[in-house]
């Protein structure tokens, strides 16, 4: 019989390539999603090769009291669904209570039952520090900065981390769990909807960023997280929290391959201020700023964040695209959805 995989989140951005493979592999799918008689979110779900025999799609809401009970008759869990937004209007209610009850909700139910092999949850970089300061990050560092008031997203995912390696030690369930911290996730979409991580390109883009700042990310093609979290399912040796990141990209690079990939160049930031003084003059233009971007750029502005991603690519084989590329596709695929306009 065909292996069956919960994955919640499942129209997602990232978990949508992780359905695309699993189906792709044989694998039977239920996946969770706030309504599954939205066409809008769910049509390219539906139209996946396999999907009208592999794949199930069940309503879910994060915080609803126990939503995933029902679902959890299978061997594997993929634990995705989680707000990503920087902008919110009550951090506690929009953000940490979804990460964190959605989590404990999750690994309650499947504790339950005895059929579920691994739980693999989408944690991210922002569990491992949300102010880069040179030294090489590892799997063992961990946030302890963020706040409600200070990148609460961060906060919200390093919450949410830490509660369920907390369930793990205190409940022993009959499960294992596996862990993939993402950085900066971009690449070619499966739904014409945007996310919050390619928004970037495309805010860059619009004039957004009034100047080239001393910003830079670790970035990582979205079907290779989708892939490091398929493998992450069954790979016998996985254990632990895995940092998945290719390589960064300052964001005077991100510029230029930006306008060779075809984005528009009229509203391209062309004032450098990366230097000492535009970083200084951009700290403080950051308080007039929305309170997420704001924070963000206060701890991220002139920070380069260095990292080891030989745990993930030894433990499950994968291997990172080219950076580069990731972005040029990343462009055409905006482009495809219409959310760039070609020059
Ligand atoms: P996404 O497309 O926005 O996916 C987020 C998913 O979570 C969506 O399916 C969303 O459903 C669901 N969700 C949010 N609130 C929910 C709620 N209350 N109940 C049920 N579902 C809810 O973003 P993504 O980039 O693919 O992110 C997926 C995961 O990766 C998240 O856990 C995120 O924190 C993590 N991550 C992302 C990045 C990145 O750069 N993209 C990096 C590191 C980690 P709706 O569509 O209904 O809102």
């Amino acid at each position: 019989m065909a292996e069956q995989v919960l994955v919640t989140g499942a129209n997602g951005f990232i978990v949508s390539h992780s359905i695309a493979q699993l189906l792709a592999e044989g694998k039977q799918v239920i996946g969770t999603v706030r309504n599954p008689d939205d066409p809008v979110r769910t049509a390219h779900l539906r139209a996946l090769p396999r999907a009208e025999t592999g794949l199930r799609m069940v309503a879910a809401d994060l915080m609803s009291k126990d939503p995933f009970s029902d679902f959890l008759d299978v061997d594997f869990v993929l634990h995705m669904a989680s707000p990503y937004v920087l902008t919110v209007k009550d951090p506690q209610r929009d953000l940490v209570d979804p990460a964190v009850q959605g989590t404990l909700s999750l690994l309650r139910a499947a504790a339950r039952s005895s059929r579920i092999k691994r739980v693999v949850l989408t944690s991210s970089m922002a569990a491992i520090t949300d102010e880069p300061d040179g030294r090489v990050l590892t799997e063992s560092d961990w946030n302890d900065k963020s706040s409600l008031t200070r990148n609460a997203y961060y906060f919200s995912k390093t919450m949410a981390e830490r509660a369920a390696w907390e369930f793990m030690a205190r409940e022993k369930p009959g499960f294992d769990l596996v862990v993939i911290n993402p950085f900066m996730v971009i690449g070619p979409s499966l739904s014409a909807e945007i996310n919050t991580s390619n928004q970037i390109l495309v805010d860059v883009t619009a004039g957004v960023y009034p100047a080239i700042l001393a910003l830079e990310w670790g970035f990582v093609d979205v079907r290779d997280v989708a892939n490091a979290h398929v493998r992450a399912l069954a790979a016998p040796n996985a254990q632990g929290r895995y940092i998945c990141a290719a390589a960064n990209r300052n964001m005077a690079h991100l510029v230029s391959l930006l306008a060779k990939a075809g984005a528009p160049q009229a509203k391209l930031p062309k004032l450098d201020l990366s230097g000492g003084f535009g970083t200084g003059l951009m700290t403080l233009m950051s308080y007039a700023q929305p309170a997420g971007v704001g924070s963000y750029l206060r701890t991220h502005l002139g920070r380069v964040p260095r990292f080891d991603n030989t745990k993930i690519q030894r433990d499950l084989g994968i291997g990172f695209r080219d950076v580069d590329q990731t972005i040029i596709d990343t462009v055409h695929d905006l482009i495809r959805h219409g959310h760039l306009k070609s020059i």
